[in-house]
């Protein structure tokens, strides 16, 4: 094994035992409850528009391709979930119906630069799953235990664990949808090497950091991969905390991946099993949202995404 494929196998392991982590509490939670519950429930005729909006994006989405050598479902293969099966999840109530808004905890030092990247990530966040994203007023991550920090290879870490049950778990608005710190630094969960971010999804909290997401102040090509990194976490792992497991349908971000180089793959947008997860509990309006992150990947020169998001919205809005 060369060393550049040791250093992706330990990215790869790290990826994976954090997404196993995951992928094991959202499962739990999208289980049906009763044992007798058909695996595809039937939805009733309340969700006939919805589901007309969602066969006309339907096209534009694509099965999820072969998996390549090591890639996340090539190890750890996975069920996915549909759509009637994530309303059956949740009893029939969407998230709406109790908690209300996402949270951005900014914890530690940002540059100006990593300010820009927090501030977009917010407002896509907005955008993205229809709600209100409240940036609260950034707060020093303190006095860390000496349990709580180390170095690792002259990079200074944090432990996750610290942060999401001591820092964020008292912050945490109890109907808020999710809380989510954004860090700079490093972060390691405890018994791996390092890790993208780590949740907690019965308390709806997580904690993500920019710091593996390359060098946003380098150029404007950096500043857009920066950017499309944070936003493809800050997607999926709040998706998690809206209750939705990896997904097996198509070319989706909420795909589980075990590289860099698999998840820079993945699409920012969710699929025609996924999305409509979104529209139903978090009450979001479906031509509304593609609109706004149209016009969002338009100014901030995400091409691809931009091009994806306007065929979409033209195909719903027919
Ligand atoms: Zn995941
Ligand atoms: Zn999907």
């Amino acid at each position: 094994m060369t060393s550049a494929s040791k250093a992706r196998f330990r990215i790869g392991f790290v990826f994976a035992l954090i997404a196993i982590a995951l992928a094991s509490r959202s499962w739990l939670l999208s289980q049906p409850t009763d044992k007798d519950t058909p695996l595809q429930p039937k939805l009733s005729a309340d969700f006939d528009p919805l589901l007309a909006q969602v066969e006309r994006i339907r096209p534009l989405h694509i099965a999820k391709r072969p998996n390549r050598d090591g890639d996340w479902l090539e190890r750890f293969p996975e069920g996915g979930q549909t759509f009637a099966q994530y309303v059956q999840s949740r009893n029939q109530k969407p998230l709406h119906a109790d908690f209300q808004g996402i949270d951005i905890q900014p914890l530690g030092e940002f540059d100006e630069t990593q300010l820009r990247i927090l501030d977009r990530t917010s407002e896509f966040m907005g955008h993205f799953f229809g709600v209100t994203v409240k940036t609260l007023p950034a707060q020093p991550l303190g006095e860390i235990p000496e349990t709580a920090k180390r170095l690792r290879h002259d990079t200074p870490q944090v432990l996750t664990t610290w942060i999401l049950d001591d820092v964020l778990k008292p912050r945490h608005r109890p109907d808020a949808i999710a809380t989510i710190a954004l860090v700079t630094t490093d972060l390691w969960p405890g018994n791996l090497n390092w890790v993208f971010g780590q949740a907690s999804i019965n308390d709806r909290i997580g904690v993500w950091s920019l710091h593996r997401n390359g060098d946003p102040r380098l150029s404007d090509e950096a500043f857009r991969l920066c950017l499309r990194r944070t936003l493809k976490t800050a997607m999926h792992e709040t998706g998690h905390m809206l209750g939705i497991p990896h997904c097996v349908a198509g070319e989706c971000c909420m795909n589980g991946s075990a590289s860099r180089e698999e998840s820079d793959r993945q699409p920012l947008e969710f699929c025609q099993e996924c999305q409509p997860k979104i529209w139903w509990t978090c009450d979001a309006d479906p031509v509304q949202r593609l609109q706004a992150l149209t016009e969002f990947c338009d100014r901030e020169g995400l091409s691809t995404e931009a091009t994806f998001f306007k065929r979409e919205w033209y195909a719903i809005r027919k």
